[in-house]
């Protein structure tokens, strides 16, 4: 079985996890998300890409989600004693490495794609991931800061000011000129079932759809596309995606963001049992819904979760 999912990076990335061990035998193709790639020191830091590749390569710092495990901060205090930031961007030694063979080998030519492919050879995720475009796509969110509205990058909203400030807009900046990266269509055009994991709607899978060419793929494919909420209980499982929902006018519920996606994208929708509730509006938008366990605890429950994916996306199949 071919399976594409469209992938951020923590909730995206223990989704993974969960499917490699549900569907052993299936050849996953996971496209990632770049439109919180930033350029930090000089280095083309691609942090979505990252999580999924050290989380599935067993690299992952496992408590917070993101970064190697067993890191150590030297390089960060020797740019910090000479006052180079910014401090608020967390960069270990052995995750500097990365960046640094990523930002080589893009300045001697290669696209995006090929570095990911030459990172993965070291990894060995177990799946094929490839970033979304080889073009430079950046996501901005514009905000309010001393009655002065102004574009700041993702990551300044999210890792510096943690969304504390309203989002008032979210703009995936030059993704309109970009193209698909060599494979994205192929994969879809080849796919047995589409995943949207519990990534973030708006900052991960959006940027991701937003993309021209891949939305529409995806709709045309003809083959289930089955998502799962990373809503539960009206609220993010973990981070600030209610913010940047707000800044699109999408209200953090399970059954919102499944009519965010809309039924001439998605077929199939997990939510969890707390949101029960949600299944019936869910299914009135015209998306088959069911309500299962959705709390990624462990690895367990997270490839328990992508076979509640995978049997959905059998029943829309043969519906
Ligand atoms: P990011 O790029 O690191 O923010 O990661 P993603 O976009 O892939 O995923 C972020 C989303 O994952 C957040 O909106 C969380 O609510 C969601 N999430 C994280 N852990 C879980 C979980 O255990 N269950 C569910 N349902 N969602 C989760
Ligand atoms: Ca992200």
């Amino acid at each position: 079985m071919r399976i594409v999912v469209l992938a951020g990076g923590i909730g995206g990335a223990r989704f993974l996890r969960g499917l490699k061990q549900a569907a052993p035998d299936a050849d996953i193709t996971v496209i990632g998300n770049t439109g919180d790639d930033i350029h930090l020191f000089g280095l083309k830091v691609c942090p979505d890409l990252d999580t999924v590749m050290y989380t599935l390569g067993d690299g992952i710092n496992e408590e917070q989600g993101w970064g190697r495990a067993d890191e150590t901060f030297h390089l960060k205090e020797e740019l910090a004693a000479y006052g180079v930031g910014p401090e608020w961007f967390g960069l270990g030694d052995r995750d500097f490495a990365t960046h640094i063979v990523r930002t080589q080998m893009i300045g001697a030519g290669f696209p995006l794609s090929a570095v990911t492919e030459a990172l993965c050879d070291r990894w060995k995720p177990g799946v094929r991931l490839i970033p979304m475009t080889d073009d430079r796509v950046e996501t901005h969110v514009a905000v309010e800061v001393d009655g002065e509205r102004k574009a700041i990058h993702f990551q300044e909203y999210w890792v510096r000011l943690r969304a504390s400030v309203p989002a008032e807009a979210v703009v995936p900046v030059g993704a309109e000129q970009a193209k698909p990266a060599p494979g994205v269509l192929e994969a879809i055009a080849e796919a047995d079932v589409v995943l949207f994991p519990p990534s973030n709607p708006v900052v991960s899978v959006g940027t991701i759809l937003a993309v021209p060419g891949i939305r529409e793929a995806i709709a045309d494919a003809g083959v289930p596309v089955v998502g799962l909420s990373p809503i539960v209980g009206d609220a993010p499982v973990r981070g600030m995606a209610d913010k940047v929902l707000a800044a699109v006018g999408v209200e953090s519920t399970a059954a919102a963001v499944a009519e965010h996606y809309g039924s001439g994208l998605l077929d199939g929708w997990l939510v969890d049992t707390v949101d029960a509730g949600a299944v019936e509006r869910t299914e009135a938008a015209g998306i088959r819904c069911r309500a299962v366990p959705l709390m990624m605890t462990d690895l367990d429950a997270a490839a328990q979760m992508a076979r509640e994916a995978l049997a959905l996306a059998e029943e829309v199949r043969t519906a």
